[in-house]
């Protein structure tokens, strides 16, 4: 089943049972300051949880585009890594505004999934919040899932391990306890049931959360119950999508396919397995969308965000020897992919690519001599890298220092983060001692630039914005 038909059959169950379809909205977050960039379905809605914000419907379903690489969610780590993360992915979730709740979101996900989308029911295992009882029962009387594959979580506070069914989107607003659906993608995978010491692995993944909205936390922390408990669920596409074309990583599904022999083609690897094609098909996603949404690679929050992806993508194909502009012309690729989708893409992608080749120019010039450096110093001291030259490569040659990490953790290299701060602070206290301080001054302007102006404005912006950055 290809990806447009997993989100329109997700999109018209739930339309079939009283919810209205709605668009996704920006990765921008138009409603909340505290969240750098839309990690979840639930944000568009989230005024509507709390109750300050009202709607025509009481049911609503979406596929939204999220991007977890900052922030409270980043999962950039996890890219390369795992079978089923990504910076940018798309969520589907069906939404209740104090209309139904535990029962029917119960009934109607595992209706979706054992019978429009048919899942064998003996590959599902659901886990529950300890202390929810009333989910425990309907999983086990009312839908019959046997109880060994019914696991209780706690809320990770003191748990020895790191599921978690306890939500919520930030230290304060709504939250609740949540039930999730794992699928077994079989013995041959290593990997532990949810809760068990070795859950990390890739064996059972997890494709669906369905959180029960029954509280808000207020600022001092305490608990409030909502007047009418909600429902939010998300599940991710990518990782239904795999299981429904039989393979096990995300980055095997059909959409992934061809963006990764775009990279190839692009940087002339040959390998498709190889993890920094996955990188690059990955951060050509989210750097793309971010563009889209009106984000400026710059210095600061997310435009920083929109940086450090497009250069560690950048980074990858220098390591697949890639040392001329290439990543822009994935976009092409990606708006084959998914530009029936998401048009908003179709209609700007030349300005999107414009703008990566422009990061790409910029950074270009100062990868190839940072690696030189980089290089030159593991040399000398092949086990370690130190904090200062972390910090020269950071400031002289614009290397982001996860993306440094990046290259350390790769080689299995340590890596002093704490020497790179301590060099990082000195530099600051230099500059502030100056009138002003130039360093400052650049920062100020890059972030006066950062902000959306339109998008003829865009590529002029960001090549400002890069060479200032870039000292
Ligand atoms: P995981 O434990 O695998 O990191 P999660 O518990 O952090 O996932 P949720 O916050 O519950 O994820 O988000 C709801 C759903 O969105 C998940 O069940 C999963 O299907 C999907 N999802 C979450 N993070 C990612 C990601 N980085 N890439 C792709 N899909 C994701
Ligand atoms: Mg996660
Ligand atoms: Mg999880
Ligand atoms: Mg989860």
């Amino acid at each position: 089943m290809k990806s447009s038909e997993i989100r329109d059959k997700f999109l018209k169950f739930f339309e079939s049972k009283g919810h209205t379809i709605v668009r996704s909205s920006s990765l921008v977050p138009g409603n909340d300051p505290t969240l750098m960039l839309t990690n979840s379905g639930m944000v568009q809605f989230k005024d509507v949880f709390t109750g300050t914000d009202s709607r025509p419907y009481t049911r609503a379903t979406s596929v939204q585009r999220c991007v977890r690489a900052g922030g409270k969610h980043n999962d950039l780590e996890n890219v390369g890594y795992t079978a089923r993360h990504h910076t940018f992915f798309e969520m589907l979730g069906n939404f209740s505004f104090g209309d139904y709740f535990k029962r029917d979101a119960i009934n109607y996900a595992w209706e979706l999934l054992t019978k429009v989308y048919g899942l064998p029911s003996e590959k599902l295992t659901v886990t529950v919040y300890m202390e929810d009882d009333e989910a425990y029962d309907i999983w086990a009387n009312e839908v019959g899932v046997p109880k060994e594959r019914i696991i209780r979580i706690g809320d990770n506070k003191g748990a020895r391990y790191a599921s978690d069914n306890f939500w919520q989107m930030a230290d304060t607003g709504p939250c609740g306890p949540c039930t999730e659906i794992f699928y077994d993608h079989g013995a041959d995978i290593p990997g532990g049931p949810p809760g068990s010491p070795d859950e990390d692995g890739d064996r059972f993944i997890e494709i669906w959360n369905l959180v029960f909205m029954q509280f808000n936390r207020d600022d001092a922390g305490v608990m409030h119950k909502l007047p009418k408990p909600c429902v939010d669920t998300g599940m991710g596409m990518e990782r239904l999508a795999a299981v429904l074309q039989h393979v096990h990583s995300n980055y095997e599904i059909d959409l992934f396919q061809a963006l990764i022999r775009a990279a190839a083609r692009e940087t002339g690897a040959t390998d498709l397995e190889n993890k920094s094609l996955r990188v690059i098909a990955d951060h050509i996603r989210a750097s793309a969308f971010m563009i889209v949404d009106g984000v400026i690679p710059g210095s600061e929050g997310r435009a920083y965000v929109l940086r450090r992806i497009i250069r560690r993508a950048l980074r990858h194909g220098h390591k697949l020897g890639q040392t001329k502009p290439f990543f822009f012309k994935l976009v092409e690729d990606l708006n084959i992919e998914m530009g029936a989708a998401y048009p908003e893409l179709a209609a700007v992608k030349k300005r999107v690519a414009d703008m990566i080749e422009g990061e790409e120019v910029n950074f270009g010039r100062t990868l190839e001599n940072g690696m030189k450096v980089l290089e030159a110093q593991l040399a000398k001291n092949a086990g370690k890298l130190d904090g200062a030259t972390a910090f020269l490569l950071y400031d002289t040659y614009g290397f982001p220092l996860d993306l440094t990490a990046d290259i350390c953790r790769e080689r299995n290299i340590e890596f002093d983060e704490a020497g790179f701060h301590v060099a990082m602070a000195r530099q600051k206290e230099l500059a502030g001692a100056g009138a002003g301080g130039a360093k400052q001054k650049n920062v100020e302007y890059a972030g006066e630039k950062n902000k959306f102006v339109g998008y003829d404005s865009l590529v002029h912006a960001s090549r400002v914005v890069a060479l200032y950055a870039d000292g």
